[in-house]
């Protein structure tokens, strides 16, 4: 296959050379394992003890990966990535930990509001937010267990499910896509019970709600093969997001710790594997099915490009999307975009020490492994490179 992802001048056609520049030292930055650690300890405390480093994060990694601190900071990015490259956004809600009915209830009206924006804004397809952005993640740990809730704890579930309810409803009704996005397992089981039961109610005609299929668990197929067996029983069309998984050392961990079997595979090509079989499952059964693959990962991308036109699906099918999260693989989002599929960037946006744990969990993902330069810096190494007349 024509290696399309290597066109840097593509991937970085929205930046200028002071952007690239910076982007560069960013991740130079973040390179450095024993950095982003201290970087992360010291952040974290003059954050807690007020200390004014807003300015200094909001100036490397903040902007690098947010679109802002509100819904409308992110228009101009929004714009900008549709109008020049022909990549959708996902406005990304990113605030996490919070655990107050009001926090709760500002999530849910977050997600309405880009509901309505995505109805008036062609580079908005999606909305999205989390479960445990609606609800205490203790309540979905207890369900997921199977206890029972006692009355008081009965009463708040009936409120998360129906903050579920009043989103779904509005994406049905404005005909906008709602991507769920995926947790802890041990809070899955109970967010994947509320999110079919969204599906059927509200996936009738097509897929409108999207669950989160996170294959480095060795278990997820298996999810996938059962629900297809209930939708095809009671009529109604599956939409997942696809991803690797985001809490592999968390769950390792829990469950070495806990003495269980631990839920993720036993090795990155296994997840590999399970991702590729996940995808495939999906493309066959694409008449009932709505597929959206979050993946910086090449390989997982051909694979999906080749699979669309073995089964002879339009690349700018509207049951199939591409993501990446904004900020990272450019050279993916921007090169599928030109050749005509369907790409959406999650575009995160928070208030700066909010959204702290989601920047956290970028640097880390961008040190580099084993010696090797990272992903993204290579990439920004090439351009400048090329931009230099060097190659
Ligand atoms: C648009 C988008 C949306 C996302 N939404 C979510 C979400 O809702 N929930 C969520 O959890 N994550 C989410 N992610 C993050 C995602 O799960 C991955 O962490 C991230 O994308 C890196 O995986 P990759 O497919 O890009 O590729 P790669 O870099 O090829 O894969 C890295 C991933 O492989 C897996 N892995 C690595 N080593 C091992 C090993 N030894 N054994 C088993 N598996 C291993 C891990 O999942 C790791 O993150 C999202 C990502 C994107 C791009």
């Amino acid at each position: 296959m024509n290696k399309i992802f290597d066109n840097t001048q593509n991937a970085f056609s929205l930046k200028s050379d002071t952007e690239l520049e910076r982007a560069y030292f960013l991740f130079k930055l973040i390179d450095s394992e024993p950095l982003v650690k201290i970087g992360t300890a010291v952040t974290n405390f003059a954050l807690k003890a007020h200390l004014p480093v807003e300015g200094l994060i909001r100036a490397t990694v903040f902007d690098h990966f947010c679109g802002g601190v509100s819904e409308d900071d992110c228009i101009p990015v929004v714009d900008k990535m549709y109008n020049v490259g022909g990549v959708s956004s996902v406005l990304d809600y990113s605030v996490e930990g919070k655990e107050d009915e009001s926090a709760f209830d500002d999530a849910m009206n977050k997600t309405l509001k880009i509901i309505n924006f995505a109805k008036e804004k062609k580079a908005i397809p999606f909305a999205v937010f989390k479960p445990t952005g609606f609800g205490r993640f203790e309540l979905y740990e207890k369900l997921g267990e199977g206890k029972t809730l006692n009355e008081a704890e009965q009463i708040e579930w009936n409120r998360v499910v129906e903050r579920f309810d009043r989103v779904c409803k509005a994406a049905h009704e404005n005909d906008i896509a709602l991507l769920i996005d995926g947790e802890e397992s041990w809070m899955q089981d109970a967010a994947d019970d509320l999110v079919a039961d969204m599906m059927r109610k509200y996936n009738k005609e097509k897929a409108i709600v999207y669950n989160t299929l996170q294959m480095y668990r060795w278990d997820r197929l298996d999810y996938l093969k059962k629900l297809h067996a209930q939708a095809q029983q009671e009529g109604f069309h599956i939409g997942m997001k696809l991803v690797r998984g985001a809490y592999m050392e968390k769950e390792n961990k829990r469950a070495e710790e806990r003495g269980y079997k631990s839920p993720i595979c036993p090795s990155k090509q296994a997840t590999d594997y399970n991702f590729d079989d996940a995808v495939t499952y999906m493309m066959e059964h694409i008449e009932t099915m709505a597929i959206f693959a979050g993946t910086h990962n090449e390989n997982s991308s051909y694979k999906l490009i080749e699979l669309m036109s073995h089964n002879g699906i339009a690349k700018n099918d509207f049951r199939v999307w591409f993501g990446q999260l904004y900020g990272m693989s450019d050279n993916i989002s921007f090169n599928l975009a030109a050749e005509g599929y369907n790409v959406a960037k999650y575009l995160p946006f928070g208030p700066v020490k909010d959204v702290m744990p989601y920047l956290i969990r970028r640097a880390e993902e961008n040190t580099s492994v084993a010696g090797q330069t990272s992903r993204e810096l290579t990439l920004i190494k090439r351009e400048r490179d090329r931009r230099k007349g060097k190659n």
